[in-house]
């Protein structure tokens, strides 16, 4: 993520149709069953955690002076445990992802910064509509990059544990930010992104670069030329083609094989044409290559041919939602139409409960969800077609409600 993590964890927790906040406004809770942390207790891990820190590389004097009073946050304990209680249908994501504040927004930042958009996009060869979508998505274009402090929260997690190798070693990754001077303190979401394009500390060392040329590779400052240009380095190392679009809306014939409706089929462009699939105007498919079909959500929303552009963003966060919303506001910022098709807007999305429900009933109707976690991944959705077709129902994989009821 450039959220990096914040996408990450949409990532590991979101697959599918359903995308949960990464901050929800109103985050419940936590349930009693499980023990929260404290104070002392996050000092005292503090201490037990600064040998390791010292043995990776951190010097301890910067160690020391750091996380010298470091808070124990338990907010972030709570958005951690609970952050796929939260869901939306892709059409409410993107209706707040590529709405038209955010178009007109992304257009001004387009021509404020265009001659640094010219150069980063020469340089790294991704389209500057791309990065401004990148960052539009991720920090509403510098406005909100987070305010959280970011070894807080590191330390808070590391702490607390549940995915604590992660994210010690990005706190420790994050301490290196500090030593190298590039900046002297720094805020960012609940799991640590910061940022204009809300890179996880571990991104930043990977992919972080020194645009500016004034010796640091600072993600945080007001000029966003270092976090443009290593969110373009980030994606041209994770394959970028350059020219080539993440995907495009299309139209399906009468009586399509939903079968072929998956990421894992992958064609030829003229294989779809022949098979009927034109775009959203009805015109001849654009030769970018073999892709796939996807329908985020479900044969009466939106179609998608994409391509392999989208599994770059991808290694961003894997949403498709988040992918799609940032390819539909990059075309947006190019000029091109919002999305044709309408969504299934009477439906709205599963709740984790419901989700586990849904897999725990297809298991029960012999149709193997790949496990009850909640997350509808390609094992649970390839259950929901075997289901819907077993019901004559259109086979295409989309959790809903009606699915969840007629398994009931
Ligand atoms: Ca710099």
């Amino acid at each position: 993520m450039m959220r990096v993590i914040g996408w990450i964890l949409l990532a590991i927790l979101l697959q599918g149709p359903c995308v949960a906040e990464v901050i929800p406004p109103d985050a419940a809770a936590v349930e009693g069953e499980v023990k929260m942390g404290t104070q002392a207790g996050l000092a005292a891990w503090v201490t037990a955690f600064r040998p390791r820190a010292l043995a990776a590389g951190v010097p301890a004097a910067t160690f020391d002076a750091a996380l010298r009073g470091v808070e124990f946050n338990p907010k972030v304990v709570e958005r951690d445990r609970n952050q796929n209680e939260f869901s939306k249908t892709v059409w409410d994501y993107l209706d707040t992802a590529v709405s038209e504040d955010r178009v007109r927004l992304g257009v001004a930042a387009l021509a404020r910064h265009a001659e640094l958009f010219d150069r980063i996009a020469a340089e790294y060869g991704v389209e500057k509509e791309i990065l401004a979508a990148v960052w539009g998505l991720e920090s509403a274009y510098g406005t909100y990059p987070g305010d959280l402090p970011v070894l807080g929260s590191l330390a808070t997690l590391a702490y607390d544990g549940r995915r604590g190798a992660f994210f010690e070693a990005e706190l420790i990754a994050a301490l290196k930010i500090i030593a190298g001077g590039h900046v002297d303190r720094f805020t960012g979401s609940w799991a640590g992104a910061s940022g204009h394009t809300q890179f996880m500390p571990s991104s930043w060392e990977r992919f972080a670069v020194d645009f500016d040329g004034d010796g640091k590779r600072n993600l945080w400052g007001e000029d966003p030329g270092d976090a443009l240009a290593s969110t373009a380095n980030y994606l041209a190392q994770s394959g970028w083609t350059t020219g080539q679009p993440w995907g495009l809306e299309v139209t399906l014939p009468e009586g399509f094989d939903y079968d072929q409706t998956t990421e894992r089929v992958v064609k030829p462009v003229p294989d779809w044409q022949a098979l009927g699939v034109r775009t959203a105007t009805g015109a001849d498919l654009p030769d970018h290559g073999p892709g796939s079909i996807l329908l985020p959500g479900g044969h009466r929303g939106a179609a998608f041919l994409i391509f392999p552009n989208f599994q770059v963003i991808e290694k961003y966060n894997t949403a498709d939602a988040y992918i799609i919303g940032i390819g539909q506001l990059a075309d947006r910022l190019k000029g091109g139409p919002p999305i044709a098709a309408a969504w299934p807007r009477d439906l709205r999305a599963l709740t984790l409960d419901e989700r586990k429900e849904l897999q725990e009933r297809l298991g029960q109707a012999g149709f193997d969800p790949g496990g009850v976690d909640g997350r509808m991944g390609p094992k649970t959705i390839a259950a929901v077609k075997a289901f819907q077709k077993a019901q004559g129902l259109i086979p295409d994989g989309y959790p809903s409600l009606e699915i969840l009821t007629s398994l009931r």
